[in-house]
């Protein structure tokens, strides 16, 4: 059944806002697993679709399952709760902490309450595999108001696996990301992708030529295509829109 290894469908979305379609019926199917890049020019609905997937907009039609739920019409910690998790353009991380604390208060985020009121011992199984996958264990005493802007993107990433989703949504995990460390964040999202779904909003043709295998193109509104990212590329619509900015 090809159903079973799709974590998100989502149909005949539709975002309008004052009559303005920012969604105008988007289709998406991404397989358990995958690592998709979505990608397409300002404006063509990319953080809307994400503010829906998360149940931050509410669409005005269309509908959005993960795994055997609707997640259209739940509420944003629901849907946490769920198993989707973001990452936001303003900053998350706690200055003050450490990269230990700040994981540890990220995965208590999805704790039942009960296990609050314990006396817990040692750091937990999840906030230990986030240390690792993010190869910030060496930090992990340190301040997290003293990391790089790279080491603190990837304290973020770190952050939401220490909530074990099972869908993470990233938004520009790059942006304004030394050579060296966009290395290092492609390496970390490929790793990440092993044991999760990921979809992950960036432009840097060059990153996503490196480590992208599926993309999905968004424009005004609508999927523009889907393919490879050699597809992508080739394709006259998406040199126009791109270069027609
Ligand atoms: P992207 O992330 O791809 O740059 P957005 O999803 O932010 O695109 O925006 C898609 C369109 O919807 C844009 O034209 C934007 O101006 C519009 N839009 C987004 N949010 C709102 C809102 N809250 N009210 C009105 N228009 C909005």
């Amino acid at each position: 059944d090809e159903s079973e290894d799709v974590l998100l469908a989502v149909t005949g979305l539709e975002v309008a806002f004052d009559g303005f379609k920012a969604l105008d019926g988007v289709d998406l199917s991404v397989g358990r697993g995958e690592l998709r890049f979505l990608i397409g020019p300002n404006g063509a609905g990319k953080t809307t679709l994400i503010d829906v997937v998360t149940g931050l907009t509410r669409p005005t039609g269309g509908s959005v399952r993960f795994g055997d739920e609707e997640l259209v019409g739940r509420r944003e910690h629901e849907i946490v709760r769920l198993g989707v998790g973001r990452t936001f353009q303003t900053s998350v991380v706690f200055e003050e902490l450490t990269v230990l604390e700040n994981l540890d208060l990220a995965a208590s985020f999805r704790r039942p309450l009960w296990s609050l009121l314990r006396r817990r011992r040692g750091v937990s199984e999840a906030v230990e595999r986030a240390l690792e996958t993010t190869g910030l264990q060496s930090l992990a005493s340190s301040r997290a108001g003293v990391l790089s802007h790279g080491q603190r993107q990837w304290l973020e990433i770190g952050m939401l696996i220490a909530q074990e989703p099972r869908l993470l949504l990233l938004d520009e995990p790059v942006a304004g990301m030394a050579q060296d460390e966009r290395a290092r964040t492609g390496e970390l999202l490929t790793q990440v992708a092993r044991d999760h779904t990921v979809i992950v909003v960036e432009h840097d043709m060059d990153f996503l030529r490196r480590y992208a295998s599926m993309v999905t193109v968004l424009h005004e509104g609508r999927v523009l295509m889907e393919g490879s990212v050699e597809q992508v590329r080739a394709d006259p619509r998406v040199q126009e829109i791109y270069l027609g900015r």
